[in-house]
Parts: structure tokens; C-alpha cells; sequence
């Protein structure tokens, strides 16, 4: 970890979300230390004002010397704000979290579990871990559907044939490729993604996604395979559909180069920083992938809206501080 001197927390702007950058120095400034961070969680969940869980008075909430912890200013109720949230019980320190955040958000195509572990001197599977739980904030389930211009595909992951694969012969190859997750997306022109990882290429698991994020009021654009044929008729204002069979990409505004677009600068960049992804976390990477598309005209640095997405649980539990 690099040194964090302290310095004067009178510079700390009351509306960090605000700004426009977020850099290194930045980040120093605002949280210097674990009480800082812990400051801001608590700003978070319990500012002046807050409904005590206990008494239900709008209390105060003030810092108990020497714990992570906060006491109601009428019943004297601890407050935890960390409890319920990713940073909840760890053996990491606050600010090291803070600063995993920061480090996931501050690249373009994000970091290796791998660079973590260097950069702030945890073991690899801690390093592993903290990213795992800070991509659970990464999601945007829960978002309006998409609408517009919307070009829907899907894509098989992985599975790059290797000498090895070759030597087993060709019902192994088979097997290879037919293993192969698929990841499907949809994609706003100019606008926002979803993705998810679908179990195959049938029309049962490609239509769920597509009816659960895409406006009925889209006009929706998609390749020739057989799967999206019936669309435009079942729901969809319209459906253009181009013909890759034919190796045609473009006719007009008829193409998905768009969506293709998206999936690209996945492989690639999953390639790039992470190596290789096991299917099991396909999904988490998808979502990190899906969160910086979606963001990426944003004048708030990924940074905030990461933090933003921190939740406690609605019942404020109380661990025992230790
Ligand atoms: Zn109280």
C-alpha cells in the first residue's frame, strides 16, 4: 500500500459526488484513513437526521471512541455502518477496500485480482475475494427497460481450441464447443446494455432475456438466426433483421454492429487484464463489463457511482464489535 499521509480534512468538499475526477490525489485527500471512509458510510446510512432503529427518533449519530461504531444521541443504540455491507467483518482494512474501488474503477478496462494482490500487499485469494464482493455492487438489474433502436445477439464464450484439443479428435472438439457458455446482450444505438450469460443458442433461453429487457415500443435488430424470427410479430414494433448467412453486415441501417461492438470490447478486455474467466464468474464480469458501457459518458467518475451502490439491509442488524 502506498503511504497515505494524512492531511487536512478541511479540504474534503461536502459533495464529493460532484466532482468530476477522481484521482489519485483526490482520493488521498477524501479518505486518508479507515475513520474517513468510515465517516462517509456513515454520512451514507445514519446522517443527522436518521431514524434510529431502535428508538425511531431523527437522532444524531455520534462516533464511540475506539470502534467502528456510532451511539443514537437519545436511546444510545450502536450504529454499525458497515454492518450488511461488503465490507462487513474483513480483515481488511477500509481504506484498502476503498482503495480496491478505486483502483477497479480508475482504468478503463479495469484490473486483475492479480495487480490488486501487488498494489495493496494482500494475499491473492484476499485480493480475489475483495473484487468478487465489489462486483456484486456492479449491476444494473433493476433499470428501466431499453427501447429505441435495439440490436440484440448472442455470442459463444471461450472455448479456443488448443493443439491438445486437436490430438483428442473431433468428438471431443464437439463437445469442446457445444460446453461453451453463451453470452447474450442487448444494446441500445447510443445508448445502454444489458448482457447475461444464457445456458445455450435455443429460443428458450435467448426470448426470457430478450421480453425482460427490451421494450415492447423498440425497434429491434437482430441477425438471421432462426431463434429471432418471430419477434417483430410477437411483440416488438418492428424487427430488421440482417443476413449473416448470406455474409452481409450492413444494409442501411439494418446491421448489429452495435451489440457485435459490445462483445468485442468484452473478450478483448476480459483477454487483456483478466486472462481467462472461469464460467462460474462469467456473470460478474459481464455485469463489470455491462457497468463501465453504461457509464461511459458519465461526467461522475465510476468511482462515486460504485460507492453509491453500497447497501446495507433494510433490518439493521447488530454484530457484536469485534
Ligand atoms: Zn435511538
Amino acid at each position: 500500500m502506498p503511504s497515505m499521509a494524512a492531511r487536512s480534512r478541511d479540504s474534503v468538499a461536502p459533495s464529493p459526488s460532484s466532482e468530476s475526477q477522481m484521482t489519485y490525489s483526490r482520493f488521498l485527500e477524501l479518505f486518508p484513513d479507515n475513520d474517513a471512509c468510515l465517516e462517509y458510510l456513515k454520512e451514507k446510512f445514519y446522517s443527522d437526521g436518521t431514524e434510529c432503529p431502535k428508538c425511531g427518533k431523527a437522532s444524531k449519530f455520534h462516533r464511540i471512541k475506539g470502534r467502528s461504531a456510532y451511539s443514537c444521541q437519545w436511546c444510545g443504540n450502536h450504529v454499525y455502518p458497515t454492518a450488511g455491507t461488503i465490507f462487513h467483518k474483513s480483515t481488511v482494512s477500509l481504506q484498502l477496500w476503498f482503495f480496491g474501488v478505486y483502483l477497479m474503477t480508475s482504468t478503463r478496462c479495469g484490473i486483475s485480482a492479480k495487480q490488486l494482490e501487488r498494489e495493496i500487499g494482500v494475499t491473492y485469494k484476499t485480493a480475489h475475494r475483495m473484487f468478487k464482493q465489489i462486483r456484486t455492487l456492479l449491476t444494473d438489474e433493476g433499470e428501466s427497460q431499453l427501447a429505441g433502436d435495439v440490436e440484440i445477439d448472442e455470442s459463444a464464450y471461450g472455448g479456443k481450441l488448443r493443439e491438445s484439443d486437436r490430438r483428442k479428435g473431433r468428438a471431443h472438439i464437439r463437445a469442446k464447443m457445444n460446453a461453451r457458455p453463451t453470452v447474450w446482450a442487448a444494446v441500445e444505438r447510443g445508448g445502454r446494455v444489458r448482457a447475461k450469460v444464457i445456458k445455450d443458442r435455443t429460443a428458450a433461453a435467448i426470448e426470457p432475456p430478450i421480453y425482460e429487457y427490451v421494450l415492447p415500443a423498440s425497434m429491434v435488430y437482430t441477425d438471421d438466426f432462426p431463434v429471432y424470427t418471430h419477434l417483430g410479430r410477437l411483440l416488438y414494433r418492428g424487427h430488421k433483421r440482417i443476413n449473416h448467412s448470406a455474409k452481409v453486415y450492413v444494409e442501411g441501417d439494418v446491421h448489429t454492429q452495435t451489440v457485435e461492438g459490445f462483445f468485442g470490447l468484452f473478450k478483448n478486455g476480459v483477454r487483456g487484464v483478466y486472462h481467462s474467466v472461469s464460467t462460474r464468474y462469467l456473470q460478474n464480469y459481464l455485469d463489470e463489463y455491462t457497468f463501465r458501457y453504461n457509464r461511459r459518458f458519465d461526467a461522475k467518475p465510476m468511482f462515486w457511482s460504485v460507492l453509491d451502490r453500497v447497501q446495507k439491509p433494510a433490518l439493521a442488524f447488530q454484530p457484536t464489535d469485534s
